[in-house]
């Protein structure tokens, strides 16, 4: 079913490891053109591109902070100075930024929560916007946008999170009128929205600690990134969902029930 990824140009953002890396090595192994980012490179860089190549694939890392609207600028065009265009965008890059309960909210941590979560995936999505319409023009099938959305986007976040969650809702939100106002350049807009995914994100977290969030899960264990990555292949390839649009798919072992 996903044997039409093969040469699509696929951009990832954040994905120099975790969720991201193992959804651009999936798409690599589909034969897919594949754009790694993170705002530096990982030590193990030329081992991660060699892989990538194995299996038909082909894959660059574009270093920037998605943060700063200029980088978002920056990461597209040198994507598609490389590439040709854009196929596919998955707006993976985020994260917590720190664990700051109410009290400890200032400016500066509100902005630095919702520039890497909310500012880069609107900014990635406004540069890519007119390669993705190309290609959809050009090919006669639709272009994906996938956000890469969280169970704390439905829940409201664990401690200290609180803005984590409004962010990660806000993708969640955001793709509706994506839907309402894009769609006619053939642009499909959808959502992964992950559970506790056992990745460096969770880093500060004992096994202890884990064991126990793992134990309140029905499948009874953290996720891994690769028990998302079938879910970006599903909502970039046209073949398996040309008619599905703004949707959320929820990769958490039965953690949440929306
Ligand atoms: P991760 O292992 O911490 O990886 C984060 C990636 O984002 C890294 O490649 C990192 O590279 C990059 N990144 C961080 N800040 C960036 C910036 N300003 N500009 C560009 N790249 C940046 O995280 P993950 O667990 O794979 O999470 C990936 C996505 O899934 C995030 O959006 C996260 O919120 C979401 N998510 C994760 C979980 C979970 O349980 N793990 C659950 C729900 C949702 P650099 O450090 O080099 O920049």
């Amino acid at each position: 079913m996903f044997n039409d990824l093969k040469g699509k140009r696929v951009l990832i953002t954040g994905s120099s490891m975790g969720i991201g890396l193992a959804a651009a090595q999936a798409f690599a192994q589909c034969g897919a053109k594949v754009g790694l980012n993170g705002r530096r490179a990982p030590d193990n860089l030329a081992d991660l591109l060699a892989g990538m190549h194995v299996h038909g694939g082909e894959a660059g890392f574009f270093a920037a902070d998605l943060s700063r609207t200029e980088e978002c600028e920056k990461l597209v065009s040198e994507f598609v100075a490389r590439f040709g265009g854009v196929d596919v965008l998955i707006n993976n890059a985020g994260g917590l930024v720190a664990r700051k309960p109410l009290p400890e909210i200032d400016d500066a941590f509100f902005d630095a929560v919702m520039d890497l979560n909310v500012r880069s995936a609107v900014m990635m999505t406004k540069f890519a916007l007119p390669h993705l319409k190309a290609a959809a023009q050009a090919s006669g099938q639709t272009s994906s946008v996938i956000g890469v959305g969280s169970i704390a986007g439905h829940t409201g976040g664990g401690p200290g999170a609180s803005l984590y969650g409004v962010g990660k809702a806000a993708l969640h939100n955001i793709q509706k009128n994506w839907v309402d106002y894009h769609s006619q350049d053939g642009v499909r807009f959808n959502v992964v929205s992950p559970g506790t995914i056992d990745t460096a994100f969770h880093a500060d977290k004992s096994a202890k600690v884990k064991a126990g969030i793992a134990s309140g899960i029905p499948l009874g264990r953290l996720g891994s990134a690769q028990d998302c990555a079938a879910a970006f292949l599903f909502f970039a390839s046209h073949a398996c969902s040309g008619y599905i649009t703004g949707q959320i798919l929820d990769v958490n072992g039965g953690q949440f029930k929306p």
